[in-house]
């Protein structure tokens, strides 16, 4: 793999799970699952993932802090982030 900047595959792997996330997980069958899975899989292992951080309100009176990756979308809980 080109590590010298080479992120298209990162990005049209990324455009491809905004695409897939766009079918309700409930008429999701095993295979669509299975290859969303293989999508994520492929983004957590080879972006060069750019963490920031989010704040959503998930009620009127508590909001939390989600983490995400810039680069492609993953989401990640806490601080502990993928090497
Ligand atoms: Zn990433």
């Amino acid at each position: 793999m080109d590590t010298n900047g080479c992120t298209i595959d990162i990005e049209l792997m990324a455009n491809a799970k905004t695409q897939l996330d766009g079918l309700l997980a409930t008429t999701q069958n095993i295979e669509y699952k299975c290859i969303v899975q293989l999508v994520n899989g492929y983004l957590r292992k080879y972006c060069k993932h750019n963490i920031v951080s989010d704040v959503i309100d998930i009620s009127e009176t508590h909001s939390k802090t989600i983490y995400y990756c810039e680069s492609c979308g993953l989401t990640f809980d806490g601080l502990s982030t993928p090497k």
